[in-house]
């Protein structure tokens, strides 16, 4: 008898050694510091969610959570779309992922690549998820542009960057439109670039009627209008957008929109003011600096951001305006 007991112990311990043992590894810790931004989540669909960025510049202070991220919860899986301006902040989407759903992170879209969201992706590739992104990806990461971007951001968020941080690949590019469902699901990726960026790209899920829109319409400020951007199909591609069937807008930066028809007029009226106003002062031989002085700018000068982004947004648009003049 003791002896059956026996034996029945040892096979008990032997089958419990070999569930610990098939367990999962624990991952390594993380090499970046963790974040202390508080994150706010807002659910615009039954499956549908984004965390909220602040309205302003990257600084030390808000360690670069300046964008928002959106994620979808499935019951075969989850969906994120961007990855925050650090892996740090990365790992707080995934923390609030986590409050809400067990359900593994499978996939990542990225709307563009922009240090306010992409350079979160180390973080979500830390807990398996794979990274698609449009092929367009490809000129900026080999840019000048890029390799400046990173050197400022190191100034400012390196801890949460880590020591060893490199701009982030994707695992998958992407070189045209793309559905696919998880779970029951339907995603639709749409490819409306080159506009804000070259590679943007927007994701509609199709039962929540949510579409998130990366970058291309700015909501509560004025948009960020870098050298990569196409000011002239940044307009085509708002109303591209547009006819995309929403119920709810997410943008890159500003809350969700239930009206985005309306929504979408500020960084509309502002591209078309930047073009028009550059333009004119390009065909007339005017310098950037007299320009800039003569345009009327209290449409937008309330608007977050206008301070820092403004001066910069109009001459990089000054530059396109003559880079068109000269290819008439
Ligand atoms: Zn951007
Ligand atoms: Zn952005």
């Amino acid at each position: 008898m003791l002896r059956i007991s026996s034996l029945a112990v040892l096979v008990l311990l032997a089958v419990g050694w070999a569930q610990i043992a098939s367990a999962a590894p624990p991952l390594a810790p993380a090499p970046w510091a963790a974040s202390s931004m508080p994150m706010t989540v807002h659910q615009v669909g039954p499956h549908s969610y984004y965390v909220e960025g602040l309205l302003e510049e990257a600084s030390q202070a808000n360690e670069g959570f300046i964008a928002n991220a959106g994620f979808v919860i499935t019951t075969d899986g989850v969906v994120v779309f961007d990855t925050l301006g650090s892996p740090a902040l990365g790992d707080q989407v995934i923390a609030e992922i986590r409050k809400r759903t067990e359900q593994p992170i499978r996939r990542v879209i990225l709307s563009h690549y922009h240090a306010d969201h992409f350079y979160g992706i180390p973080a979500f590739r830390h807990v398996g998820a794979e990274i698609w992104a449009d092929t367009h990806t490809h000129a900026y990461l080999n840019s000048a542009a890029a390799a400046e971007r990173l050197t400022q951001r190191e100034k400012i968020i390196k801890p949460w960057l880590g020591p060893d941080f490199k701009l982030p690949l994707p695992d998958r590019w992407l070189d045209q439109p793309e559905d696919f469902v998880m779970g029951g699901v339907h995603f639709s990726l749409r490819r409306l670039g080159p506009a804000h960026s070259p590679e943007d790209l927007t994701m509609l899920v199709e039962p929540d009627g949510v579409l998130y829109s990366g970058d291309i319409v700015y909501a509560g400020r004025v948009p960020f209008v870098g050298a990569d951007s196409d000011t002239r199909h940044w307009l085509v591609a708002i109303d591209d957008l547009l006819a995309i069937p929403a119920r709810v807008m997410v943008p890159g930066h500003g809350l969700a929109s239930r009206h985005p028809q309306a929504d979408a007029r500020m960084t509309r009226e502002y591209l078309e003011l930047l073009r028009q106003q550059m333009g004119a002062a390009v065909q007339n031989f005017v310098t950037f600096d007299e320009a800039y002085r003569k345009v009327d700018w209290r449409r937008f000068r309330a608007e977050p951001t206008f301070g820092v982004a403004n001066r910069r947004n109009a001459y990089n648009v000054y530059l396109q305006m003559e880079q068109e003049t000269l290819a008439q």
